[in-house]
């Protein structure tokens, strides 16, 4: 269950090293981030009992979250959007840098609607960015009758068990602000952990 298998650009090299629990190395194979703590292992085959090492890369929160429509509270977390021209790695950088921008100024995530005036001018760029990429939620709505993950999740497990096609046509999702780990959103904590480490360098 997936739209990653898609919409994922060019996959760089594996690297570093795996680490005692399996998972491997500091930064995310698919969007390159490397920060503490934002790493989880991914499955690449999407078998999450096959644990051998060719079938687990080091991924960010953001880009493993693509991996899971089923997550149990994946409709806050992310939204689906229609952006056949962005993969998805680039889509999560892009709002990882709008949700950081957001959190050094003290602002809180996710970013709600604001009025413009009242925009601080060091983010009206990041703000501006993240409503175009919102916005296209509009478009998957108007093509897939959908903006919920959980709701293509559904549809692409039932076009997988009919043995149907896979294809999301240019689906992607969206990163709210919010990453759920057991039951806490972790995502603020995420964040400033990467602001601290700037700031000490
Ligand atoms: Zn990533
Ligand atoms: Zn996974």
């Amino acid at each position: 269950m997936s739209v990653h298998p898609s919409s994922w650009g060019r996959v760089s090299e594996a690297h570093g090293e795996r680490d005692a629990e399996g998972v491997v190395g500091s930064s995310c194979r698919f969007c390159g981030l490397d920060a503490p703590g934002w790493q989880e292992p991914f499955h690449a085959s999407g078998d999450h009992n096959d644990d051998q090492p060719g079938n687990v890369v080091s991924s960010c929160v953001l880009c493993h979250l693509s991996q899971h429509l089923d997550r149990p509270r994946i409709e806050e977390e992310a939204r689906l959007i229609h952006a056949p021209g962005l993969s998805q790695a680039v889509i999560n950088a892009i709002a990882r840098e709008v949700h950081l921008a957001f959190v050094r100024r003290g602002k809180p995530l996710p970013i709600g609607e604001l009025p413009w005036l009242e925009i601080e001018r060091e983010l009206r760029a990041s703000y501006a960015a993240f409503k175009v990429l919102e916005s296209l939620a509009g478009t998957a709505r108007h093509r897939f009758g959908t903006m919920s993950p959980r709701e293509l999740g559904a549809a692409l497990l039932l076009s997988r068990r009919a043995g149907g096609a896979q294809d999301t046509g240019g689906l992607r999702l969206l990163p709210l602000g919010r990453y759920f780990r057991g039951g806490r959103d972790i995502y603020p904590d995420l964040l400033r952990g990467m602001i601290e480490i700037d700031s000490a360098r």
